[in-house]
């Protein structure tokens, strides 16, 4: 396990430069020249690196790129334009009509809804279970799902999957397995756990200050034999794994999803999120350690009728798990539960520090009431199934100090 002052120095190193500008260079050019017409044809070959087009590629998202992937300990990455680009990249460039994905574990909203309706719509089938119903999540391994999909921590239902034990199956299996580590940067290595893809929505912790929406896909490299990639059920790849070899993940998603569809970050963004990225190891040691803190003065001191929960917790579900596969903790998020929904609506009103938005991993404590807001078009069954009903509140730790958090919440809830 890497410490965060390997993570500082790693990334305050990559984004800086030594010479000339020391901050990354913004380029805003939609088109680039090309020096002749063979460079044109060797960069639309993907045998000269130089960018093409800003749809497919940008020196300055090239930069985030490169700074990610080293991060994660990935070969390469992709930028795009938030996080649900990312997911969407991967998954349309992945799937086809007849493709079934299997999803574990708890899931944001949008990810959700891209699953379960819009890549529904074009022929792609899903199922989804509990983080721990190994029995199905082999059956359906068995019958050739084409991709899995999970997250490191269910926003909001902070269930925590085995990761190891689940990218082991998937490696028995030859079955793609793609992970979101929005909520768990750093302290979350998927790439090392045997996971294949990465996707953050750098919107969040990455980026930090609400500032920048953006996302981005991290990948393996590409085995010379015996990849999974080269597995039958992904045959319709095989041509342009056998021509890219290691980097083959970056074309398949470029050619098959960007290409056509355009879900590119824009350079300002990308730059912003560089500068975000440059104390996120300071911000996620600070955020995960307040967490523990604001979690436990609100089990001690919340009012019978309130309750919090958060895995570092003994009454958590995954308390176990957190404390054997999740040492550094487990991202930003807490959830309440207050029993009906104008009890929640009470208390986040009554609120003083807190902002009451839609975004998670800022630098200041976020809190959203969820059945009314993300989860207002999902029925009772699939509330149930995300973690969530009508007195849940879902709280992300930002960086002020958690003692004056606590009270923040403490008093809203007294005046219940
Ligand atoms: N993944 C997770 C875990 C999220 O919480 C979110 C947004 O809240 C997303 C993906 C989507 O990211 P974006 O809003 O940048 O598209």
């Amino acid at each position: 396990m890497k410490d965060f002052n390997y993570y500082n120095t790693l990334l305050v190193q990559n984004i800086g430069s030594k010479v000339g500008p020391v901050a990354p260079n913004i380029v805003p050019s939609a088109a680039f020249g090309y020096e002749d017409a063979q460079q044109a044809e060797g960069i639309f070959a993907g045998e000269v690196n130089s960018p093409l087009y800003a749809r497919v590629g940008n020196p300055t998202n090239a930069k985030l790129e490169s700074v990610v992937a080293n991060m994660e300990g990935g070969f390469g990455a992709i930028a795009t334009s938030s996080g649900m680009g990312a997911i969407s990249m991967v998954t349309t460039a992945f799937l086809e009509a007849g493709d079934e994905v299997l999803c574990i574990g708890g899931f944001f909203g949008g990810t959700y809804t891209l699953i379960t309706e819009t890549m529904k719509r074009f022929g792609v089938s899903n199922s989804f279970c509990e983080v721990d119903d190994f029995s199905h999540i082999e059956a359906k391994l068995k019958s050739g799902v084409k991709m899995v999909l999970m997250e490191s921590v269910g926003n909001p239902s902070l269930r925590l999957p085995d990761i190891k034990t689940i990218a082991e199956m998937c490696h028995v299996y030859e079955t793609l397995l793609l992970m979101d580590n929005t909520a768990t940067p750093l302290i979350v290595r998927p790439l090392e756990l045997g996971v294949d893809i990465v996707v953050h929505s750098s919107t969040k912790n990455m980026s930090g200050h609400s500032a920048a929406l953006g996302g981005v896909a991290i990948f393996r490299a590409v085995k010379e034999e015996g990849d999974k990639l080269l597995n039958e059920k992904y045959a319709d790849l095989h041509k342009i794994v056998r021509k890219m070899g290691k980097k083959a993940f970056i074309p398949i998603c470029k050619k098959r999803a960007i290409r056509d569809m355009g879900m590119t970050a824009n350079a300002f963004g990308s730059f912003l999120t560089m500068l975000g990225l440059e104390t996120l190891a300071l911000r996620v040691e600070r955020v995960n350690a307040s967490v523990e803190e604001v979690a436990k003065l609100l089990y001690e001191k919340l009012p019978d009728g309130v309750r919090v929960n958060h895995p570092s917790l003994p009454s958590s579900p995954d308390h176990a798990r957190y404390k054997l596969d999740f040492k550094q903790g487990c991202g930003p998020l807490l959830s309440l539960n207050c029993g009906t929904k104008e009890r929640a609506f009470t208390l986040l009103n009554k609120l003083k520090l807190v902002t009451q938005t839609a975004n998670i991993g800022d630098n200041r404590t976020l809190a959203l009431h969820m059945t009314s807001t993300i989860y207002s078009d999902f029925d009772v069954q699939t509330r149930h199934f995300l973690g969530v009903d009508e007195g849940f509140i879902r709280v992300s730790i930002g960086l002020e100090d958690p003692e004056m958090i606590a009270n923040d919440f403490l008093q809203a809830a007294n005046e219940l």
